[in-house]
Parts: structure tokens; C-alpha cells; sequence
């Protein structure tokens, strides 16, 4: 999509530091972190968000890239969180889950 943030990222019109790639995800950090570790975890074809995944299998993608991520990034026994906003509650309109830690127990969110 012409006007869309992280498909700009895609075709290197933005700078990022890529973290990760593969034909179908990218992994880069969070401008605005709001942990050490806060990546976005982001398919590399445009979808609105969520609700508008119709292949199933982009899920196993992202999950298992984000697995990768937690071990990379010495998560494992330090505490993550991972968060997808969706349904009009994004600010980027292009599906993409944030993985941020460290992060200790919380009684909600
Ligand atoms: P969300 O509210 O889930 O849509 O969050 C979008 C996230 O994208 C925010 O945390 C922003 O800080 C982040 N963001 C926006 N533009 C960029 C960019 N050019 N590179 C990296 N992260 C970005
Ligand atoms: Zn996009």
C-alpha cells in the first residue's frame, strides 16, 4: 500500500535496522520503545491488522519468528509480553505484533 508506514519499510523507502528477514516477515525495533526490547514483528504483505488475516498459516509464521526473537533477545527467563492492536485501536493500519521485555508479573495489563 502506497501511503502505509511498514510497506514502506518493506520496499527501503524507510530506513529500519532489520533485525530479521524471511520472504514473508520482517523484524525491526520500535521507534518509540517503551522497553529495553520492544521489535515489531510484521508480515511483509500488507494486512490491515488481525481480523483481516485470511491464511492461517501467516500466523505459525509470525509466532515462530517471534519465538526466535524471545531467544534471541535473552527473553526467555527475563519476561516478555507480546501485544497485537487491531479492530481501529492502531496506530499503524499494517498487521504487526510487538514483542517487549524485560517485564515482571502484572495483575492486568
Ligand atoms: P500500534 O499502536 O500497534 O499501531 O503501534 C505502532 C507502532 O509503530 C508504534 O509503537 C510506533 O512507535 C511504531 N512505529 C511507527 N513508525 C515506525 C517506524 N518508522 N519504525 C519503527 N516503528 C515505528
Ligand atoms: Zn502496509
Amino acid at each position: 500500500m502506497a501511503e502505509c508506514i511498514f510497506c514502506k519499510i518493506k520496499d527501503k523507502q524507510i530506513p529500519t535496522k532489520l533485525l530479521y528477514e524471511d520472504g514473508d516477515v520482517m523484524v525491526f525495533p520500535d521507534i518509540h520503545p517503551i522497553k529495553s526490547v520492544h521489535l515489531l514483528i510484521v508480515p511483509k504483505k500488507h494486512i490491515d491488522d488481525f481480523a483481516g488475516v485470511e491464511d492461517a498459516s501467516l500466523f505459525s509464521k509470525l509466532f515462530i519468528v517471534a519465538q526466535k526473537m524471545v531467544a534471541r533477545e535473552g527473553l526467555k527467563d527475563k519476561g516478555f509480553r507480546l501485544v497485537i492492536n487491531g479492530g481501529g485501536a492502531q496506530i499503524v493500519p499494517h498487521l504487526h505484533i510487538h514483542l517487549m521485555g524485560p517485564v515482571g508479573k502484572t495483575a492486568g495489563l
